[in-house]
């Protein structure tokens, strides 16, 4: 039987957090080695392809004004590097419905991005495995990978190669998003500066965190959460520290800056103390907007 794609074929792709974040140091090609856990979030981007006679973006949602829509978007960049390696036409229009804050630190781009490969090989029918997509996903950005795949994992080098990690139960976040984004390469210079002048305390190894995870008891979670990038978001936006104050005064288990921030992620105890978190920070004038979210989830995958 002919299996038929519907077009427009939309993907949806979650946003992460880091739980643990061990930046080391800068490595020849001029990327830091990274040892690193990613949640996937029930934040998430939609991204709808439909065949064409050109390759056109088009984006709608929270911040989709700082998106481009010419050919450095990373999904156009997605869909054109399928192309090239499988040999068919790129043209296609790429809507993409924004629900993950941009330059959030929550992987927006790459959520983007891994829309974008799954869908155009679905819609091009390629006959690939998700090695072969793992392949072209980490030629894209160091954590488009983790897009396709969602759940939690432990990444190293750049954050591009993955080990599942064992989670139990689900945890419930909430998400404080911040006026002004912040880049992620001026955040990595940042710390760069931050270890020249002196020698900020570096996170260690994740294995107790890991063993949280599997455990499901946010309780014992909560104070395994590390970041190493947080020292240098603080530095290039000090207001963040009233940020993660007023979300532990609100009653948060834990608070971090989400990767390279300056999203503020909060560990609650239950879905209830995520929504009181969030109202309570909303209230405070501390950020732009708050969200609820709960990981883990999956990664990029067909919406039905
Ligand atoms: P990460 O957490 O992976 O470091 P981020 O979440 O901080 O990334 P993104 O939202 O991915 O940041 O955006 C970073 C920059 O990438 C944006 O400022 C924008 O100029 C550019 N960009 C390219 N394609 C996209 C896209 N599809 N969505 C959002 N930003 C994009």
């Amino acid at each position: 039987m002919l299996s038929v794609v519907p077009t427009p074929l939309t993907v949806r792709a979650p946003a992460k957090v880091n739980l643990h974040l061990g930046v080391g140091d800068v490595r020849p090609d001029g990327f830091h080695e990274l040892v690193t856990v990613f949640q996937a979030l029930s934040l998430h981007d939609d991204v709808t392809l439909t065949p064409s006679d050109a390759l056109s973006l088009h984006v709608t949602g929270d911040g989709a004004r700082d998106v481009p829509t010419d050919p450095t978007n990373l999904a156009a960049r997605a869909v054109v590097a399928l192309a090239e390696r499988y040999d068919r036409d790129p043209n296609m229009r790429i809507d993409i419905a924004k629900g993950i804050p941009v330059a959030g630190g929550m992987a927006g781009g790459s959520a983007d991005a891994a829309a974008a490969l799954l869908g155009a090989a679905t819609l091009w029918g390629l006959d690939i495995g998700r090695d072969e997509l793992d392949e072209v996903a980490a030629t894209l950005g160091s954590d488009v990978p983790f897009s396709l795949h969602g759940h939690t994992a432990l990444g190293t080098g750049r954050g591009e190669r993955l080990i599942p990690a064992l989670a139990r139960g689900e945890f419930h976040w909430t998400l404080a998003l911040a006026r002004d984004g912040l880049s992620t390469p001026a955040v990595y210079h940042e710390l760069d500066r931050l270890r020249e002048a002196g020698d900020p305390p570096r996170a260690g190894s994740p294995d107790a965190l890991l063993a949280a995870v599997a455990s499901g008891d946010p309780h014992r979670l909560a104070p395994l959460l590390v970041n190493d990038l947080q020292a240098a978001a603080l530095s290039l936006q000090p207001g963040l520290r009233r940020t993660l104050r007023a979300g532990m005064e609100a009653g948060a288990l834990a608070g971090i800056v989400s990767g390279s921030g300056p999203t503020c992620a909060f560990l609650c105890a239950s879905a209830d103390d995520a929504v009181d978190v969030g109202t309570e920070l909303a209230g405070a004038g501390v950020c732009r907007t708050v969200r609820v979210a709960s990981g883990p989830v999956p990664g990029a995958t067909v919406v039905p």
